[in-house]
């Protein structure tokens, strides 16, 4: 059995290629991870690659690059997928809660805050 401290990325196959980059929105697009609207003006992180012969394009709000950068600064490797991301760093937490200093799931609760708020907003907007 693997836990956090463990890199399971090995497992999965790596891209032929991957480029990533900051990119400020010219109109509006959606975040790959929260499904959240990126808005025109505002930044967001681009990834470009190829995975299995398929050619992907990923953007990833700001918000949702927050969460990510603070997962893979608290442990050897923050193994993630694409779309899942977030889902992944729950789990990261649940895993990695009991030996992590108090406060640390805090770090996590509170970057989260604002995420949920959009998606909640995002929901009411779309069973209206
Ligand atoms: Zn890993
Ligand atoms: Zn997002």
């Amino acid at each position: 059995m693997s836990d956090y401290s463990s890199c399971e990325c090995i497992d999965s196959d790596p891209p032929e290629f991957m480029s990533q980059r900051i990119r400020t929105a010219r109109k509006q697009g959606r975040c790959y991870e929260c499904r959240c609207s990126i808005e025109p003006r505002t930044k967001y992180e681009e990834t470009f690659g190829k995975w299995d012969g398929n050619v992907s394009n990923f953007k990833t709000c700001q918000l949702c690059l927050e969460v990510r950068n603070w997962a893979q600064i608290s442990v050897p490797c923050f193994c993630w997928t694409f779309g899942e991301m977030l889902e992944d760093v729950k789990i990261l937490v649940d895993e990695a809660r009991r030996d992590m200093p108090p406060g640390w799931m805090f770090e996590w609760g509170r970057r989260m805050v604002p995420i949920r708020k959009r998606q909640r907003e995002r929901l009411a907007k779309e069973s209206q």
